[in-house]
């Protein structure tokens, strides 16, 4: 995967670089006053190509911020899950987002088998219009592209035997059909725990739709 994945601003379609993308939040939508968020940046803590700015109520609890991890890119069979802060020490889930400072970084840990760890930052307190849900989704890496090892064309498939085998563990729909690990095929997702244990990706419905074109979208 290229390095410096660009990401889509999921409020007004903006395509930018991870650091852009936070002075963009900040700068462009940021309220003065409302409800009190912290705005946090999420990364695969091994694949950072993947990331996500939400914000969230300082009021929420870290069960909250759980839920929409397992369902954005987590959730294949209800593994546990864990949140901790420096030195590895656990954070009760029942936190509220308010105790943490700017800068803070907290490890999420998914599944304590094939574990997918998540490095979360406070970028610092922001303010948004009450939201029904608690966790808004503000901007989100592009779906890398990857190409089938057989053929070249786009891959749909993830081969989680190939894996361990060889670079390239990608497949298309045509090249799937057949493959020696067939029954070990998983569709790719825009998630850094693609590929692992059973995980498909099911819940992920946070696609980016470009605000220019919805009907009756505003770009700014
Ligand atoms: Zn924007
Ligand atoms: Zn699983
Ligand atoms: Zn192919
Ligand atoms: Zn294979």
């Amino acid at each position: 995967m290229a390095s410096a994945t660009k990401g889509n601003c999921y409020l007004c379609g903006a395509e930018l670089g991870k650091v852009a993308m936070k002075n963009h939040l900040l700068k462009t939508h940021g309220e003065a006053a409302g409800q009190e968020c912290c705005l946090l940046k999420i990364e695969g803590a091994y694949d950072k190509d993947y990331w996500l700015y939400v914000d969230i109520p300082v009021s929420s609890t870290l069960n909250t911020l759980d839920t929409f991890l397992r369902k954005i890119w987590l959730e294949c069979c209800g593994h546990m899950s864990a949140f901790s802060g420096p030195g590895h020490r656990e954070i009760g889930k029942n936190r509220k987002l308010g105790v943490f400072s700017d800068s803070d970084q907290l490890l999420h840990e998914y599944d304590f088998g094939s574990t997918t760890e998540t490095l979360i930052t406070v970028i610092g307190r922001t303010f948004r219009k009450p939201q029904k849900e608690a966790v808004r989704l503000l901007a989100r890496n592009i779906p890398p592209v990857f190409r089938c090892a057989e053929c070249g064309a786009d891959a749909a498939y993830i081969c989680a035997e190939c894996i361990y085998e060889t670079d390239n563990p990608f497949y298309c729909e045509a090249c799937a059909e057949g493959h020696e690990h067939e029954e070990m095929l998983l569709p790719i997702t825009n998630s850094p725990r693609m590929g692992v244990c059973g995980y498909e990706g099911d819940q992920d419905t946070y696609i980016f739709i470009s605000p220019k074109v919805m009907p009756g979208g505003k770009s700014k």
